[in-house]
């Protein structure tokens, strides 16, 4: 088999496996390199795994809702069952020999092991070197961060990738980071049967988020019996006969059967040979235009770019490469919506901006919040309803800029929200529409004053919609 190809794809995971299956499609040759697992974080280490996991918790939540609702539920949970299904349905066993097999019979040339740029065209696998004769796309991802702390190196600890592997549960956790893996982790465990404690160095869980909605987080994790230690780090980390010790920042220690460090990723791109095709990178980011060209004939896409770190974004950026290369002259990226979620119970979907976000960068903010039981299909829905939705609108440019909401299918409404924000939605057109009634994502027009003055305020006297006087 020949070594040249028109695109080399360095990296098969999340998106870099999309791009080539694409570019194959359109009738280019494909050498694509992979060093782990073709297909990526996405689906073995990462969102189907930890969403497989949520799903199986939120329906031990859910049966036990039934108390007082509908009758009596018992509900004994068994690990062993959410495990095998991780293992065998989702992950496949962490196995991709069905994904390179698809990638070969599209036609692409696959290697297996870690390449490295040796010019701007070419790029070695051990002693083999491959020719690219359009352009080389790096799609080489993220890896857990695991930073400096004290005592950790010696410390037996998991990363998320562990955790997602683990066929029996400790009896106790500490999980370092309060972020949206952490939290859904924090969750799930806890409800199945693992006293659980997460410890979150910045003054709320989910930082970035809007403080409102993570304060609801907050509470349905602690209700759940989740302790919850905010505005103090991990400064050390010693082994116990019991597990670890974590001393915290504050002289406070905490301590578990296991440690989850879950403090985010790190991209590390100082062993790819970049600077021999002339690729520049700041803190290990690759750099790249609105097109995904980090320079002529290279492009860079997903977590190695740093805008966002999330599937989503990495696909999204894939089509951008991929169109930038068969030259459709695609659309510049814009990430100004970036709708995102946090697969909590409750769940957390977010768009556009928070309210500090836009008061920082000087936009005269309007902002309206409504509780999501107040609501009507958060009414109707009763227990497990806990949230809220918050708006940010520009008033200049009669126009949201941004929303959280915070319930049921939340990450279904981001979508919605995230539409209306990218495509300058006047926010006389979001109230002068109609809304699929009840509705979670219906709550955004109630928020606003959609469904009528009278059905709007009917539940919330006391929280009468805005932007519309
Ligand atoms: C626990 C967890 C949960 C998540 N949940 C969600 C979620 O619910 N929704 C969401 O949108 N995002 C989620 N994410 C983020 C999402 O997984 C990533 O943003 C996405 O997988 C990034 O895709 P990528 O293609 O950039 O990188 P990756 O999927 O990491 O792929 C990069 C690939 O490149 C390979 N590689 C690296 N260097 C080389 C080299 N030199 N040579 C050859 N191969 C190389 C790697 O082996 C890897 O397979 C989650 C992340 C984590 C950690």
């Amino acid at each position: 088999m020949t070594n040249r190809a028109d695109i080399i794809v360095l990296g098969l995971g999340t998106c870099g496996e999309d791009a080539a299956l694409r570019l194959l499609d359109q009738g280019l040759s494909v050498i694509g390199i992979e060093e782990r697992l073709v297909g990526g974080e996405c689906p073995y280490y990462a969102c189907l795994p930890t969403k497989s996991l949520v799903r199986s918790a939120n329906l031990v939540a859910e049966a036990r809702r039934a108390d007082g609702l509908v009758g009596s539920v018992t509900v004994d949970p068994d690990w062993s069952l959410v495990a095998g299904r991780l293992r065998d349905e989702i992950t496949g066993d962490w196995d991709d020999t069905g994904a390179v097999t698809r990638f070969e019979q599209r036609g692409g040339h696959f290697v297996r092991g870690r390449g490295t740029f040796a010019g701007p065209r070419s790029v070695t696998v051990g002693d083999d070197t491959y020719e690219a004769i359009r352009g080389i796309i790096i799609a080489t991802g993220s890896t857990p961060l695991v930073p400096q702390i004290a005592g950790l190196d010696a410390v037996d600890f998991w990363t998320t990738r562990d955790a997602l592997v683990a066929e029996e549960l400790p009896a106790s956790l500490v999980i370092l980071g309060g972020g949206p893996v952490g939290c859904e982790l924090a969750q799930v465990f806890t409800r199945f049967g693992v006293a659980v404690t997460i410890v979150e160095r910045a003054d709320q869980l989910l930082p970035g988020i809007e403080p409102e909605g993570a304060a609801v987080v907050t509470a349905a994790l602690m209700a759940e019996g989740v302790t919850v230690v905010t505005g103090s780090g991990a400064r050390q980390v010693t082994s116990s006969p019991g597990g670890a010790i974590v001393g915290l920042d504050d002289g406070r220690a905490v301590g578990a059967e296991r440690l989850l460090v879950a403090l985010g990723r790190t991209v590390d791109t100082s062993d790819l040979g970049l600077s021999e095709a002339h690729v520049r990178a700041d803190g290990g980011f690759v750099r790249v235009d609105g097109r995904l060209r980090a320079t002529n004939g290279i492009w860079a896409i997903g977590d190695v770019t740093g805008k966002g770190l999330l599937t989503q974004v990495a696909l999204y950026q894939s089509s951008i490469a991929v169109g930038d290369i068969l030259g459709s002259d695609p659309m510049p990226a814009d990430y100004s919506n970036m709708p995102r979620a946090v697969f909590t119970d409750p769940e957390v979907g977010v768009a556009g901006m928070t309210e500090a976000e836009a008061r920082s960068a000087g936009i005269d903010a309007e902002v309206v919040t409504k509780a999501m039981g107040a609501t009507f299909r958060g009414w109707l829905h009763r227990t497990g309803n806990d949230g809220m939705v918050k708006l940010v609108a520009s008033k200049s440019e009669d126009r949201l800029v941004g929303g959280t909401v915070v319930g049921p299918h939340a990450s279904d409404v981001a979508g919605f929200i995230g539409l209306a924000i990218r495509e300058h939605v006047p926010l006389e057109h979001l109230v002068d529409s109609i809304y699929v009634f009840p509705s979670f994502y219906g709550a955004v027009g109630e928020a606003i004053g959609a469904y009528g003055r009278g059905l709007g305020t009917a539940l919330d006297p006391d929280n009468p919609p805005l932007f519309t006087d």
